[in-house]
């Protein structure tokens, strides 16, 4: 069975695990204790925080350790919604992930506007630059790189109009973090990030605000990361999601994105070849050297993958997709994609230890998928 959902959660990476069982053998004390044992554990956890400031470019305060993306997501927007005023707005690209997207919903409700996105998956800057300047937002959200088609977002430039119009701007930079150099992330005001996704364990993940400002907890009944999020800190997965970046960041400085990049490249080429009539999603545009967005002729999302599955790959339809049912992507959808070809998206997303021949091997599998498809088998 080849793995091609690393988009939805990666495997743990020897190096991941090899520092949570040393963690989780040496450091048995709370963070927050008094005694020799607290301070030790006190002491990894500071450890690691300053080695993602690092990485990210930011003060190590700046960041909280929360169980992954969706609750620093949630956290974040709580946050806002109990800080700014009551006709304040918070804009969110259209193509965000739920977390952020159902967060902002449900806490602005018609004060969440979206900020919508070019036929190529790309935040339309120029809509954004007009709109800002007309009215001020009290938040812009922009994600780094979308998780159903891969493609980067310039939230360098479009963290530089926010500062322009002194504007905070949050990005998730979830599926950004461990595929490229997070040099840099730290100058966004506001950051979200999770270890499953880049071969950390599941369950950690960070926000990182500036630490002037302080978060209100969306948990009652712990003081720990500085009153802002109640609960004891889980000091061996904390430990390894930094073992799992740094890792990951070494392969970056070396280069070994890049081949990847021709891998995924090859495959795309070769797909629109053998398989009359699907469409890859995004083209000419920047995007992540793992992700392939594509639109499959015949037969159904659902279908694809039941069959892939049984041939061999795991490969998911664009958007989550938890009931089994069909669901159109919204991503697709604020694209410009109509009704029929949302319904058809199939998402391939490698990982690093993916294979030229992985990639040779779907490319075959979905011609035979097809073959079946298209015939009506
Ligand atoms: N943001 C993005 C862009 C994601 O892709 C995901 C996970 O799919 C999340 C947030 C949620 O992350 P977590 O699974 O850590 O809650």
């Amino acid at each position: 069975m080849i793995y091609f959902d690393y988009n939805a959660t990666a495997p743990v990476m020897r190096q991941a695990r090899e520092a949570w069982l040393e963690a989780t053998e040496r450091i048995h004390g709370n963070p927050s204790s008094p005694h020799a044992f607290g301070v030790a554990a006190h002491r990894a956890m500071t450890e690691a925080r300053e080695k993602l400031a690092h990485f990210l470019g930011c003060h190590p305060l700046d960041l909280i350790w929360t169980s992954g993306a969706t609750e620093a997501n949630n956290l974040l927007l709580h946050h806002f919604a109990q800080t700014l005023d009551a006709k304040s707005e918070v804009w969110i690209s259209a193509i965000e992930h739920p977390s952020v997207h159902d967060a902002a919903k449900h806490y602005f409700d018609q004060r969440a506007k979206l900020i919508p996105v070019t036929y190529a998956g790309v935040v339309d800057v120029e809509w954004l630059t007009a709109e800002l300047a007309d009215t001020r937002p009290g938040l812009v959200a922009v994600m780094a790189a979308n998780n159903e088609t891969g493609v980067i977002q310039p939230w360098r430039e479009i963290l530089a109009i926010c500062q322009a119009y002194e504007v905070p701007f949050f990005s998730d930079a979830v599926q950004w973090i461990g595929k490229l150099p997070a040099k840099g992330l730290g100058d966004c005001d506001y950051l979200t990030g999770a270890a499953h996704k880049f071969g950390g364990p599941r369950g950690v993940g960070f926000l990182k605000v500036p630490h002037q400002s302080r978060v209100q907890s969306l948990l009652w009944g712990g003081k720990q990361e500085r009153g802002q999020r109640a609960g004891t800190e889980n000091i061996p997965i904390i430990v390894a999601l930094l073992a799992a970046l740094e890792a990951r960041e070494k392969q970056l400085a070396e280069g070994h994105h890049q081949t990847r990049a021709e891998w995924k490249e090859k495959f795309e080429k070769l797909l629109l070849r053998q398989v009359p009539d699907s469409t890859v999603v995004g083209t000419g545009t920047p995007r992540l050297w793992n992700t392939v967005s594509a639109l499959m002729p015949a037969g159904g999302q659902q279908r694809w993958v039941t069959r892939l599955d049984k041939a061999g790959f795991a490969v998911s339809t664009g958007s989550a997709c938890t009931t089994g049912k069909e669901e159109p992507s919204h991503v697709l959808s604020a694209m410009g994609y109509k009704a029929g070809q949302v319904t058809q998206v199939l998402r391939f997303s490698s990982g690093w230890e993916t294979t030229a021949a992985d990639w040779e091997a779907l490319e075959k599998g979905l011609v035979k998928v097809y073959a079946e498809v298209h015939h009506g088998k």
